[in-house]
C-alpha cells in the first residue's frame, strides 16, 4: 500500500489540519481514499481500476499531485508595529494593541490566496526589561482575536525580545533573530517550508525593506507608522528602493497579489 498525501486542508474556523490520503494498493486493484483517521471511502472509479498497470499510472497522477503540494510555499512577511497595528511606541499594556482597521481585510486576502501570513517583530522592550515576554504573547493573542472577528488568521508569529547592548541576558544577547538580521525569516522559512526569494516582506521602515533585499525578497513599504516620515525625510539617504511603496497594508497586499 503506498499512501500518497494529496490535499491539505485548514479549517478557517478552527484551525484544524485535515490531511487527505490517496491510498493505492499495488496488490489488489482497488483505490481508496483515506482520510488521517482511518475512515474507508471507495472511489466510485475504483472499478475501473482492474489492473496493475492502471494503479500505476494512478500513482504517477498522485505522485505529480504530492510534488505540487511538497513545492516551497511563499509567504507575506508582514511587520507587525506600524504596518498591522497602529504605532504607538512600546505595547506595554494590551490595551495598546490596536490592529488597524484595514488591516483584517489585508489578512484576509492573503488567507484566500496562496500565500501564508506570517508577523516578524522586534520586541526588544523585553530585553530593556519594559515588559515580559509573556505579555508578548498576550498581546499577540488579542491580536489574533481581533483579527479573527474580521474573518482574518496569521499562519504564524515570530518575535526577537532580544537587544545585543541593553537589559541583562538572556535577554542582552547579539542574537541571530533581531531584525534586520534575517534569523526570523529563516526559521519561517525552515518551519513552514518557504521559498524566501518568492517572499514578500513588508514594513513601515525602511529596515524592513533592507531586510527583504539581503535575502533575495521584494520589500514594500507602507506609509502607516513610520513609513510617511522615513519617505519624506530619509528617503534620499535610502541604501535600497522599495519594490513598491503603498498607503498601507491592505494596499501593501492587494499589490502583491496582483503583481
Ligand atoms: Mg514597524
Ligand atoms: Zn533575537
Amino acid at each position: 500500500m503506498i499512501r500518497v498525501l494529496c490535499s491539505d486542508r485548514k479549517d478557517k474556523e478552527t484551525g484544524t489540519v485535515t490531511e487527505t490520503y490517496h491510498c493505492i494498493s499495488v496488490l489488489f486493484p482497488s483505490f481508496f481514499l483515506l482520510s488521517k483517521h482511518g475512515t474507508q471511502a471507495p472511489q466510485a472509479h475504483r472499478t475501473l481500476l482492474y489492473s496493475l498497470n492502471l494503479n500505476l499510472r494512478c500513482f504517477a497522477l498522485h505522485g505529480t499531485c504530492y510534488n505540487t503540494l511538497m513545492e516551497k510555499k511563499r509567504a507575506i512577511f508582514m511587520d507587525r508595529d506600524g504596518t498591522l497595528s497602529h504605532e504607538v511606541g512600546y505595547i506595554n499594556d494590551l490595551s495598546r494593541m490596536r490592529p488597524y482597521a484595514f488591516s483584517a481585510e489585508a489578512v484576509q486576502l492573503i488567507n484566500r490566496s496562496i500565500w501564508l501570513a506570517i508577523v516578524v517583530t522586534n520586541q526588544a522592550g523585553v530585553a530593556r526589561g519594559y515588559f515580559t515576554e509573556e505579555l508578548v504573547k498576550e498581546v499577540h493573542q488579542r491580536m489574533e482575536s481581533i483579527l479573527a472577528t474580521g474573518g482574518a488568521k496569521l499562519d504564524d508569529i515570530f518575535y526577537c525580545p532580544h537587544h545585543p547592548t541593553a537589559g541583562e541576558p538572556p535577554y542582552r544577547r547579539d542574537c541571530e533573530c533581531r531584525k534586520p538580521k534575517p534569523g526570523m525569516l529563516l526559521k519561517a522559512a525552515e518551519k513552514h517550508n518557504i521559498d524566501l526569494s518568492r517572499s514578500v516582506m513588508v514594513g513601515d521602515k525602511i529596515s524592513d525593506v533592507e531586510m527583504a533585499k539581503a535575502n533575495g525578497m521584494a520589500g514594500v513599504l507602507v506609509l502607516t507608522g513610520y513609513g510617511r516620515g522615513e519617505l519624506t525625510y530619509q528617503s534620499d539617504n535610502w541604501q535600497v528602493q522599495p519594490d513598491h511603496v503603498a498607503e498601507n497594508i491592505l494596499e501593501a497586499v492587494k499589490w502583491i497579489l496582483k503583481n
